[in-house]
């Protein structure tokens, strides 16, 4: 890359201060270098796909895709805060919840302002800092896991966004809401405090809440959620949130007039009024998560405690068993878990609860990994 000089002028576009530090987000590996079938547990999809009645509605809108869809995304919006017992008025929905980090982070981080997330927090959000030209902060994790206090200390007059990912993806820890509204307690009202609950209907944990009643309670709270992991339709881009009138009315101001597609809101209206479908999803969850954590655990291998459908496993890091090398050994068994070396990770893969076969396939691999044929 050239390097701008003082003395010559440059002669092609140049994108603005801090486009060009971001590192472009790598997403899962979806194939694998060997093994007859493939088992794709590298981006927490689910493994029993969406609800019938989704496909169904996603099939019935191809017979009009000539119109444009419905802007305001109200029949989703209305069938979200029925789900939910919110207000539809406030709530945005987005392309994936990632469009709505992103419009957040674009609506209240300027040039030179502060945003802080988790050190092993979801990559999207220093990605959404800097394209806002923002300076991303970082505070550190206790036990891979959110620490409130170190986020607190890293409060400063040029805060504008403080980003939790409750449980956070790819650790799977969580923390309990008293400690939310202890941060938030902590907060001036003029930083935004957003709560990506991406993963929230997996978790079962009575000390829990995704954050519905502090949104309701607050000016300075926002509750993202998503349609890709537990309903299933990840390939429709689905995401939504739930804010204050006046966080709403930002956002609705800069989004695309015709963000969500319209087989995408069909679709994700119909999953939420399959609620047989997603306790399926999570019954398959309860039973297979810790059984594949106690069975990780009893290969020798460290398993962050996780509520969510996906473990952070921790490899020894010593030669013939690091991360890197399990990914290589998982690869040429077609097993693709995720590595995490850029979520300051290296020794770790993450793996998605996946069908019982997938589980066994990896656990069995994993095996022979650590321990030979034996
Ligand atoms: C998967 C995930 C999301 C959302 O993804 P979209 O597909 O963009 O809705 C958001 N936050 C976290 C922490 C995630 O893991």
């Amino acid at each position: 890359m050239t390097k701008p000089s003082d003395t010559k002028p440059i002669d092609r576009p140049v994108p603005r201060a801090g486009v060009l530090d971001i590192a472009a987000y790598v997403p899962g590996k979806s194939k694998a270098t060997g093994g007859t079938k493939l088992y794709k547990l590298s981006s927490n999809e689910t493994p029993l796909g969406p609800s019938p009645k989704a496909i169904e509605a996603y099939r019935a809108a191809a017979d009009n895709l000539e119109f444009y869809p419905d802007g305001s995304a109200s029949a989703l919006r209305a069938a979200i805060a029925e789900a939910h017992g919110i207000k539809a008025e406030r709530i945005i929905c987005g392309a994936g919840s990632d469009e709505i980090l992103n419009l957040i982070a674009h609506a209240y981080i300027g040039p030179g302002d502060e945003a802080i997330y988790t050190q092993h927090g979801f990559l999207v959000y220093p990605i959404a800092i800097r394209a806002s030209g923002g300076i991303p902060v970082v505070a550190p994790e206790k036990d891979f896991t959110t620490y409130v206090d170190a986020i607190i200390d890293r409060v400063s007059e040029k805060t504008r966004v403080v980003f939790v990912a409750n449980p956070n993806n790819p650790t799977g820890t969580y923390v309990p809401f008293s400690e939310i509204r202890r941060l938030h307690a902590a907060l001036p009202p003029r930083v935004l405090l957003v709560l990506d609950a991406a993963y929230a209907e997996y978790v079962r944990r009575n000390d829990y809440e995704s954050g519905i009643e502090l949104v309701g309670q607050s000016s300075n709270v926002v509750m993202a959620r998503t349609f890709s992991k537990i309903h299933g339709l990840a390939a429709l881009r689905i995401g939504w949130m739930y804010g204050p009138p006046e966080v709403v009315d930002a956002l609705n101001r800069i989004r695309g007039p015709f963000n969500v597609s319209a087989p995408a809101i069909a679709a994700g209206a119909a999953a939420l009024s399959d609620r047989a479908h997603v306790e399926s999803a999570v019954a398959h969850n309860e039973e297979w998560l810790p059984r594949v954590t106690y069975a990780l655990e009893g290969l020798g291998l460290q398993v962050t405690p996780s509520v969510a459908n996906f473990v952070l496993i921790h490899f020894p890091g010593t030669k013939g068993k690091t991360a890197a090398e399990a990914d290589d050994y998982l690869l040429s068994h077609g097993i693709v878990l995720r590595r995490v070396a850029s979520y300051g990770l290296p020794d770790a893969l993450r793996m998605t609860i996946g069908t019982a076969e997938a589980n066994e396939a990896t656990i069995a691999a994993l095996r022979h990994f650590m321990h030979g044929a034996g």
